[in-house]
C-alpha cells in the first residue's frame, strides 16, 4: 500500500483535523534540545481512544510501524520517527474528564500537559506532585510512559506512585481499560504497571487516573552553598529529617558557574564553593513550617555545614531561586551540542563517580565541558557533556566514558528519562540476562512484530 492510500484510510477514521502531512510533519522536532525532524509520512491525531484503536488496528493489519508522541520533551530519543513509521500524537486528547476532591484523583486523557493538570486541580485546592521543568509541554501520557520523576520525588515519588489507573491500546488495537480508582486493589494483575515506564513499547496510553494531594499551604525555599561533598551529604541527612522537605536539588560548580555568569540574574550566592543546593519545603501550617525550616537552616549554619544561604520571602523570589536550578536554556545556549545524562548512583559515591567520569572524558577528548546538577535527594544527577563541535557524532564514545565510570559504582544509566533510542545499545550491559529475556518475552507477547516504538529500548 502506498503512503497516499494509507493516509486516505487513516483520514477516514480520524477526519481531516486528525491528519498532518508535509511541512506540518517535517517542521516538528522529535527532540527538545536539538532539531531532529520527524521523517514520517504522516502525523495522526486521533480524538478518542476509539479512534486510536481503529488506527492501530489498521496499522496492525498492514504491518505498519507507529511511534507515539506526547509533548516531545523526552530526552532519550524515544519520539524519533523514521520514514517507515507513522506518528500517532495524543495532542488532541487533552480533556480533563473529572477532578474529585473527595477521593483526591483526576481522570484525564493522555495528551493533557502536566501544567494544565496542575492548574486545573489547583482550583479545587489540590496538587499533582509530578513537577518537571518541561511541564508546560510534557503530557500525562508521556510522563507515564517514561515514569517521569522531577523535582519532588523525594516527597511524593515518581509518576508510578501517582498513577492509579491507565487505559491503553495494544499493538493489535485491543483497548485495555484498567482505569482503577482505588488505592488498594489486588484483583489480579495490576496491569497499569505494564504501561508505566515501558516507553510506549507495550501499548499507547490514552487515559489515566492520577492521584492528587491537598494543595500545600506553605512553600519555603532556600539556596545555600557548602564547602565540599562531606558537608553536602551532612546537609542532606539533616534535611531528610524535615517531614515537610519537598526538594533537595544540587548544583555542582561547573553548572553554577555557568548559570551564575549568564547575566540572567541567577547568582543568589557567591560562587567559589564546593556545591550549591536549592532546598524546598511544602506543608500545611505556614507559620510552623516557616519556623521549622528556619531552625533547620540555623542549626546547619551553627554546625558549620552551610557556608552561605539566601531564603526566599515572596512567590517571586521562590520562582527566581528555582530559575537558577532550572537553567536548561542556558546549557542549550552555551554548551550545544551536548550529550545529556540522567544517571542514578548511591549518594555516598556521587562525587567520586562525577570525578571518575570526568577523568575518563578528559582522557578521551581534548575539549571537555560539563554541567552537573540534579535531584540528589533521589540519587539522581544530570550531566551535560560537550566535547567540541562534533559532540553529536561522538555521542556513543561520550556515553561509553560516563557509563564505564558508572559501572564502577553500580549505578543506573537512566534514573528517569528512560532508554529511548539513544541509550539502547547500553541496555543489555546494564540488565541481567534473565531480565532481558523476560522483557523480550513480555514485548513479543503483546507486540510480536514490534510495531509500537520499534527502535525504543531493545
Ligand atoms: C527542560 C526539560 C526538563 C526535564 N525535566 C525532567 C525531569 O525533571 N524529570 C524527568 O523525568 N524528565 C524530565 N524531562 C524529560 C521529559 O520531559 C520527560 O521524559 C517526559 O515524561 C516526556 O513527556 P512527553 O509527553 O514530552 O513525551 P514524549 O517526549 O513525546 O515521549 C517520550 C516517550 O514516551 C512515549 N510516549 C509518549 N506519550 C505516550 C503515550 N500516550 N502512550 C505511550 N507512549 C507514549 C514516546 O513514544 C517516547 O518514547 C525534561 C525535559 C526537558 C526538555
Amino acid at each position: 500500500m502506498t503512503d497516499t492510500d494509507l493516509i486516505q484510510q487513516i483520514r477516514e477514521i480520524v477526519g481531516d483535523r486528525g491528519v498532518l502531512i508535509g511541512d506540518d510533519v517535517s517542521s516538528r522536532s522529535c527532540d527538545p534540545f536539538r532539531q531532529v525532524p520527524a521523517e514520517s509520512p504522516v502525523i495522526v491525531r486521533p480524538a478518542s481512544t476509539e479512534e486510536v484503536s481503529q488506527v492501530v488496528t489498521l496499522c496492525h493489519r498492514l504491518g505498519q510501524r507507529i511511534v507515539t508522541h506526547g509533548g516531545r520533551t523526552g530526552v532519550s530519543g524515544g519520539a524519533y520517527a523514521s520514514s517507515t513509521e507513522i506518528i500517532l500524537s495524543l495532542e488532541r486528547m487533552h480533556r480533563i474528564e473529572e477532578i474529585c476532591p473527595t477521593t483526591q484523583l483526576a481522570v484525564v486523557e493522555a495528551g493533557v500537559t502536566i501544567e494544565a493538570l496542575q492548574n486545573a486541580v489547583a482550583e479545587h485546592g489540590l496538587f499533582y506532585p509530578i513537577d518537571l521543568n518541561s511541564k508546560g509541554t510534557a503530557t500525562v501520557g508521556g510522563t507515564i510512559a517514561t515514569n517521569a520523576g522531577g523535582n519532588r520525588v523525594l516527597r511524593w515519588g515518581m509518576t508510578r506512585q501517582n498513577v492509579l489507573g491507565v487505559e491503553a491500546v495494544l499493538a493489535d488495537g485491543t483497548v485495555v481499560s484498567a482505569m482503577n480508582r482505588l488505592i488498594k486493589n489486588n484483583t489480579g494483575y495490576d496491569l497499569k504497571h505494564v504501561f508505566i515506564g515501558t516507553e510506549g513499547t507495550l501499548g499507547i496510553i490514552t487515559r489515566a487516573v492520577v492521584r492528587l494531594v491537598p494543595a500545600p499551604a506553605s512553600q519555603t525555599v532556600a539556596f545555600v552553598s557548602v564547602a565540599d561533598n562531606d558537608a553536602l551529604l551532612a546537609l542532606l541527612l539533616r534535611a531528610r529529617r524535615l517531614s515537610i522537605l519537598s526538594a533537595f536539588e544540587v548544583m555542582w560548580p561547573d553548572y553554577y558557574d555557568l548559570v551564575a555568569s549568564s547575566g540572567t540574574d541567577r547568582r543568589p550566592v557567591e560562587p567559589g564553593q564546593g556545591a550549591y543546593i536549592l532546598i524546598e519545603s511544602m506543608g500545611y501550617n505556614p507559620e510552623l513550617d516557616q519556623q521549622v525550616f528556619e531552625e533547620f537552616l540555623t542549626e546547619a549554619f551553627e554546625a558549620g555545614v552551610i557556608v552561605d544561604a539566601v531564603t526566599a520571602s515572596s512567590n517571586k523570589q521562590i520562582a527566581d531561586l528555582w530559575r537558577v536550578r532550572e537553567g536548561a536554556e542556558i546549557i542549550v545556549k552555551e554548551m550545544s551540542p551536548f550529550v545529556s545524562f540522567d544517571i542514578s548512583v548511591d549518594v555516598r559515591h556521587v562525587d567520586a563517580f562525577v570525578d571518575r567520569a570526568k577523568q575518563f572524558l578528559t582522557a578521551n577528548f581534548e575539549t571537555v565541558r560539563t554541567a552537573t546538577f540534579g535531584h540528589l535527594g533521589d540519587n539522581n544527577i544530570h550531566i551535560a557533556v560537550h566535547v567540541g563541535p562534533d559532540t553529536t557524532a561522538q555521542e556513543a564514545e561520550v556515553e561509553r566514558c560516563v557509563f564505564r565510570a558508572l559501572r564502577e559504582f553500580e549505578g543506573a544509566i537512566t534514573a528517569e528519562h528512560g532508554i529511548g533510542q539513544t541509550k539502547r545499545e547500553f541496555l543489555p550491559e546494564h540488565k541481567q540476562p534473565g531480565e532481558m529475556v523476560m522483557m523480550r518475552r513480555l514485548r513479543s507477547a503483546l507486540d510480536p512484530d514490534k510495531l509500537l516504538n520499534h527502535d525504543v529500548l531493545f
